[in-house]
């Protein structure tokens, strides 16, 4: 028989059903919060640097705003599809509701490879998409920002036709713009610190003293790399981080038992992110192959590179030591790893609460555009503690009241927010 493809949308209103059976939603509920409340498919026409025209297909998907304006990225991928778009839009509601935030979820994207287009040919995409929404995004409706392969510049694109539009100056129209162009402070540093203010608190729990801890982490991008940083600042000692290799196309896990130092290891690192093997052995750590992070003695795991890391295949890996696992990706572990992890003991703290960091400044960023006023980087941060420990508190005790798995509660904590403000409006 021929297997069906992966659909996220598919897996996302199982999740979906399986927690709302649990919180024993009524009908109505579950049928409004397992769809997207509005979605907008359209067609953008552009003029090609050669002359020619060419028409591309854009999407957004607005999966809930009764908490608040919708919030989510616009992703430029030439395999994206409207059933992913419509997944990580509901993701998005569930991850504002379970830090607390007033924002809904929604999610954008256009099928293109920017790889194959020239940055003015990009610049009439963003115009484009903006053009076919104007009337249905905007600070107090929907609020984009960047994602796969968009950035600072292409949010600036799209502030501008936005405004031409609309006749104004609208910063909290989008985020991830650049610091001085309506960006925040700290938004740089927002997911990996966040992953660590949830790593403080779960150790706190568990009677674990941080200073006395050993870290493991996957991945030295932007999370991996301030998560690092932020575990050392606060005492611990991160033994190993992994990158991929753009020129063998394999990863490989830097390891140094004395602990490794982030500056040195960015500064052997090139612009794909790959660290250089000869001048780490210099610096005396040991390269092994990219799946040895999670079989490091450690106290902590921190998964901040892909999804699908931690399986069914490599779980009984997990060293006997680990206490924690931090999910700083997005679906880095697969459900029959975390029913070891589960029967193990390990504390977990799950992506979409462990990753918010992000999406919290993103909002920090539109509350001190929609004022016209900036905040100085340590303001934002401790708010963004704040926020953080506040969800993980949440979250916790509810698992601990229940006996029921952090993954589980988060879910449960997240859904029955926004279930209860679609009854607080009448409208199910
Ligand atoms: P990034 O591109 O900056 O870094 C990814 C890192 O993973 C790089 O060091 C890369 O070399 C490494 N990597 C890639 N393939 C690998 C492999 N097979 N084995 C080991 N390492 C590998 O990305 P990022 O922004 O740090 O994001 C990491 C994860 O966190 C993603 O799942 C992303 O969706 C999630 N996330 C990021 C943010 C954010 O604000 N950056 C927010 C929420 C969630």
């Amino acid at each position: 028989m021929e297997k069906k493809p992966f659909n996220a949308f598919e897996m996302a209103q199982q999740q979906f059903d399986n927690v709302a059976e649990k919180l024993g939603l009524n009908n109505p509920t579950r049928e409004l919060l397992r769809n997207p409340l509005r979605e907008y498919h359209f067609m953008v026409p552009i003029r090609m640097d050669d002359g020619s025209y060419q028409v591309f297909k854009g999407f957004r998907v607005q999966h809930n705003d009764a908490r608040g304006p919708c919030k989510g990225g616009i992703r430029f991928h030439p395999h994206e599809t409207v059933d992913t778009v419509r997944a990580l839009a509901m993701w998005m509601t569930w991850k504002c509701a379970v830090v607390d935030i007033p924002l809904g979820g929604g999610k954008g994207g256009v099928i293109c490879d920017p790889h194959n287009l020239s940055d003015r040919e990009q610049e009439a995409i963003c115009r484009g998409w903006v053009r076919q929404v104007a009337l249905n995004v905007g600070p107090v409706q929907d609020v984009p920002a960047p994602d796969v392969m968009t950035h600072g510049q292409h949010m600036l694109w799209m502030l501008d036709e936005f405004e031409r539009l609309r006749g104004g100056r609208f910063p909290g129209f989008i985020t991830g713009k650049p610091v001085g162009m309506g960006g925040s402070l700290g938004r740089t540093e927002a997911t990996g610190y966040g992953v660590i203010y949830t790593v403080r608190e779960a150790m706190k729990e568990l009677g674990l003293e941080i200073g006395k801890t050993t870290g493991a982490f996957q991945g030295f991008g932007n999370v991996s790399q301030y998560a690092v940083r932020l575990f050392r600042e606060s005492g611990g000692k991160a033994i190993c981080v992994s990158c991929w290799d753009q020129e063998d196309k394999t990863s490989y896990t830097f390891c140094r038992e004395s602990g490794i130092d982030p500056d040195e290891l960015v500064s052997i690192t090139d612009k794909f992110g790959t660290i250089n093997k000869e001048k780490a052995k210099k610096a005396g750590y040991e390269i092994l192959p990219g799946d040895a992070w999670i079989e490091q003695e450690a106290d902590l795991l921190v998964p901040a590179a892909l999804e699908n890391q931690v399986t069914g295949a490599n779980a009984s890996n997990i060293h006997k030591r680990v206490r924690v696992i931090a999910e700083g990706a997005n679906g880095p572990t697969t459900p029959e790893a975390d029913r070891v992890i589960r029967q193990r003991g390990i504390f977990l703290v799950p992506d979409f609460l462990c990753n918010a960091g992000g999406v919290t400044c993103s909002y920090f960023e539109q509350v001190q555009s929609n004022m016209n006023h900036y905040w100085g980087k340590n303001e934002v941060l401790v708010q963004l503690e704040n926020k953080m420990i506040a969800g993980f508190k949440a979250v916790s005790d509810l698992a601990s009241k229940k006996n029921i798995y952090m993954r589980d509660a988060a879910y449960m904590i997240a859904i029955s927010r926004v279930a209860d403000a679609c009854h607080l409006r009448g409208w199910v």
